[in-house]
């Protein structure tokens, strides 16, 4: 029986775990559970997964919390803030992490989970972008392993875990394209409800807006640059809209392979939980002919520019892609409240990237700082908009 710990719980991602992890009972149990404020959900969470202990945000909701377990004779122990979150990662009996929590502010309890020798599933890809080579030598001195959740990295994983990273030629990282691959008008004209309309996955609001102006590629190239150990020059994007292929890796003589499903995420959420493990699932069965034909094409790099700054702040390396991750999400939160454009989430990031000095330390410290640092700027970029 592996024992989870799901950071993130209320989020797409968490929930999609959690509807896995109910259908994998004899494989699979869940010992903890974390959310920002999502108390009603945290709530049914508790009711049917019945964990050790919880994590919340505020001393307001941990508070209500409290009473609810204790009326409810229910013997969850509840932690809150960020040192509810770190006692949650390090509970002994957890096997795994599976770390959904969105944006930097998951960093910190993936390396208090390394640190207590967890295995890590990894959906949060921010924190890779933001601090990656310092999580990865973690991982490494630690004995942990870094299981990633992304499709896309899913399917590498899946094409290259038994090869030799020196053997590999090329990553081949697909994306879907988001809503915007055949947009001919205004992309300052475009809203926040065509944004948040993806065409092939349903996800969390901040991911589906990377997804429109393909930052989220770029944070994927990133990512898998990182996880994988190869440099960001052997990382290339194609765009397939039909998202059946999830990524390939070329290898050194010429073979590619590829992994293939129907566009759902359970499969790889599953595949990291399970790992190395495959079980059955309940995923749409692939069927070639029914879908008839794959598309692929080149990315649009102008007319998709946050594309071109995450290749530009990867070559730059250090602290420019915590830059460039900090930038976007407060871009991306303000772009969401309807405070500027569609087309300035994209200059915030470049002018903010472009104005900072890289810093060549690699402590985490030093990562915290260039988040912390380009939060603020880019705050200040939004302001005078
Ligand atoms: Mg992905």
């Amino acid at each position: 029986m592996k024992r989870i710990t799901v950071l993130g719980s209320s989020g797409s991602i968490g929930k999609q775990t959690l509807n896995i992890i109910s259908k994998m009972k004899e494989n699979v149990c869940i010992e903890g559970l974390a959310v920002g404020s999502n108390i009603k959900i945290l709530k049914s969470q508790i009711k049917k997964f019945k964990p050790a202990a919880v994590s919340v945000n505020s001393l307001a909701a941990a508070q209500n919390l409290k009473k609810w377990c204790i009326s409810n004779n229910i013997k969850t122990d509840v932690y809150k803030g960020n040192t509810g979150l770190e006692k949650l990662t390090t509970m002994p009996k957890a096997d795994m992490i599976l770390a959904a929590i969105v944006g930097a502010v998951g960093l910190k309890s993936i390396i208090a989970a390394i640190k207590a020798k967890k295995d890590i599933a990894i959906a949060n890809k921010e924190a890779i972008v933001m601090a990656g080579s310092y999580i990865m030598k973690l991982a490494a001195e630690n004995g942990v392993s870094v299981l990633p959740v992304d499709s896309e990295h899913s399917a590498i994983f899946q094409c290259c875990a038994d090869e030799k990273k020196s053997q590999v030629k090329r990553i081949i990282l697909t994306a879907s394209g988001g809503p915007f691959h055949k947009y001919d008008k205004d992309f300052s004209k475009i809203t926040v409800e065509q944004a948040l309309d993806h065409p092939t996955w349903k996800m969390g609001r901040k991911i589906t807006v990377d997804s429109a102006t393909l930052m989220n590629k770029g944070l994927e190239a990133i990512e898998a640059s990182v996880l994988f150990g190869v440099s960001i020059d052997k990382v290339e994007i194609i765009i397939h809209p039909q998202s059946i292929v999830h990524s390939m890796v070329e290898y050194v003589d010429g073979s590619v392979i590829a992994q293939l499903s129907n566009p759902d995420m359970k499969l790889p959420i599953q595949y990291a939980l399970t790992y190395p493990e495959r079980l059955p699932s309940n995923i749409k069965p692939l069927n070639l002919i029914e879908i008839n034909k794959l598309e692929f094409y080149n990315p649009d790099f102008n007319k998709f520019p946050c594309l071109k700054l995450a290749y530009y702040a990867a070559k730059k390396g250090y602290t420019a892609p915590a830059v460039m991750n900090a930038a976007n999400e407060a871009a991306v939160a303000s772009f969401l409240n309807k405070e500027i454009k569609f087309t300035d989430i994209a200059k915030i990031v470049g002018i903010t990237v472009k104005t900072h000095k890289v810093s060549k330390s690699t402590s985490l410290d030093t990562f915290i700082e260039a988040d912390y640092w380009a939060r603020h700027y880019a705050e200040k970029l939004i302001n005078e908009i």
